[in-house]
């Protein structure tokens, strides 16, 4: 690593930097590592660009409290899931003081925001890798709890029923913060409608994962209007650049949802078979249930079946340094092209002694 400058905070000197899917690539023609969407339309944009754009634009505010059944005064649009995450934290954490819970193996940037405003983490691993360790939880003192459903990278999805008694049991002492990042490939389990009975309660959502569109760096948080009000104080004076707004309203249009719907069923099926086919290979231990768009897979050497498959093009993400978890790795679904390709490679991986079947 490079020498951080000595006039920069210890908290800053002491950071290690994420190593983002995206940093870590080293070419590859099928990126199965970031739980991106390979089915992305296309997006176009009109006009000039010489003003500010909104800080909240109304298309973009509108078409997504519309989309979640929400008032407008309940959204908030940010540069990324990830961008909420960071704002929750700078907004309710008193640096050195405050702490947040979250329950590894788990999404990492809540540590990581966590860190750089100096606040510490509370690890409450989950139950069997799926069930919150309610007694656990309940034994922190946080200003907030992160909740993924469905989990990154287990693909499980958490029970209501823990989600309500973890709100029940912080009325009034901490916000509850669920992260709904990939709830459009099971919405059944979003819980949206609690927000009416819990005002802690936060959803974290993006256009990143089902809409495809990681690269325009755009989501929401959902939550009381009071909580809104406050991370509106946080966040920058522009956050949301005009291009990116355009292409925000675009994809949350009814034809932009279809779309998003469409690739959804899509991208399921092809999960569906994925797990078909990596539990009937031998050498996969385990393959987690998803309800997402990446599987998360049990291996005897993670490191040499990530290698593998970069010999052949194809990058997967090693997870294997999560907390609760070892020789993993995470399989994002891709095209089914890039899938069929996957599929012959995985299978000469694990049965060498073995003719592809055609
Ligand atoms: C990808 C992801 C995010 C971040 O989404 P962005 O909108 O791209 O910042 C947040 N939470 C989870 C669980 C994710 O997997």
């Amino acid at each position: 690593m490079s020498k951080v400058h000595p006039l920069a905070r210890d908290a800053v000197k002491a950071i290690v930097p994420y190593a983002s899917a995206r940093s870590s690539m080293s070419g590859g023609a099928v990126w199965l590592n970031a739980n991106e969407n390979a089915l992305a339309p296309a997006y176009q944009l009109d006009g000039t660009f010489n003003r500010y754009p909104s800080c909240q634009p109304k298309a973009v505010i509108d078409g997504y409290a519309a989309y979640a059944g929400l008032a407008a005064e309940q959204v908030l649009v940010s540069r990324g899931a990830d961008e909420g995450i960071e704002l929750l934290i700078r907004s309710f954490c008193e640096p050195k003081q405050d702490s947040i819970t979250i329950c590894p193996p788990t999404y990492g940037m809540y540590a990581i925001s966590a860190e750089s405003n100096q606040t510490s983490v509370n690890k409450v691993l989950l139950k069997n890798n799926e069930r919150l360790d309610l007694p656990g939880i309940f034994a922190t003192s946080p200003k907030l709890v992160f909740i993924c459903s469905p989990n990154n990278p287990t693909g499980d999805l958490i029970p209501r029923e823990d989600i309500i008694a973890v709100l029940e049991h912080f009325k009034d002492q901490a916000l509850v913060v669920v992260d709904e990042a990939y709830i459009e490939f099971a919405p059944e389990a979003s819980v949206v409608s609690l927000l009416s009975r819990y005002p802690h309660l936060v959803i974290l959502r993006t256009l990143s994962k089902a809409f495809g569109l990681a690269g325009l760096r755009c989501g929401f948080t959902l939550a009381a209007p009071e909580i809104i009000n406050a991370l509106k104080k946080m966040i920058a004076p522009y956050p949301i650049a005009e291009p990116v707004a355009q292409i925000a309203a675009q994809a949350l249009s009814p034809t932009g949802i279809a779309q998003m719907q469409q690739s959804v069923a899509t991208i399921n099926a092809l999960r569906d078979d994925f797990i078909t086919l990596a539990a009937s290979l031998p050498g996969i231990n385990k393959v987690w249930p998803s309800n997402a768009n990446y599987v998360l897979l049990q291996v005897s050497d993670a490191a040499a079946c990530v290698n593998a498959l970069i010999a052949e093009d194809i990058l997967i993400r090693n997870q294997s340094s999560q907390l609760g978890l070892s020789q993993v790795v995470r399989v994002s679904i891709g095209s089914p092209a890039e899938m069929q390709r996957l599929a012959g490679a995985m299978q000469r991986y694990f049965q060498p002694n073995q003719r592809e079947t055609a």
